[in-house]
């Protein structure tokens, strides 16, 4: 069997597994803004779990990651997309 090409892993922790597990933010290549799902451009890829997108928004990975300055309002739309009850309270 060939290996799969398609795997990615999260920015946080590191975990590997297909594209299509993770949540995928992208700095599209045209607009310069950093956008969820769609766009052409340098991508970060993240578990959709409330701990890593927490992680991620402690420690910056999205936007260290997409190598520019990140709008906190992704990280908001990214916990929005949280099963209910999964997020923890802080
Ligand atoms: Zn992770």
């Amino acid at each position: 069997m060939r290996r799969a090409t398609n795997v990615r892993c999260c920015v946080v922790c590191r975990r590997a597994g297909p594209k299509t597990s993770f949540w995928r933010v992208v700095r599209d290549h045209g607009s310069g803004l950093v956008q969820l799902d769609e766009g052409m451009g340098r991508s970060a890829y993240l578990c959709p779990t409330a701990d890593c997108l927490k992680l991620a928004r402690k420690k910056r990975r999205l936007g260290r990651s997409l190598r520019c300055a990140m709008d906190d309002g992704i990280y908001d739309l990214l916990e929005a997309r949280l099963e209910p009850g999964q997020s923890a309270p802080d």
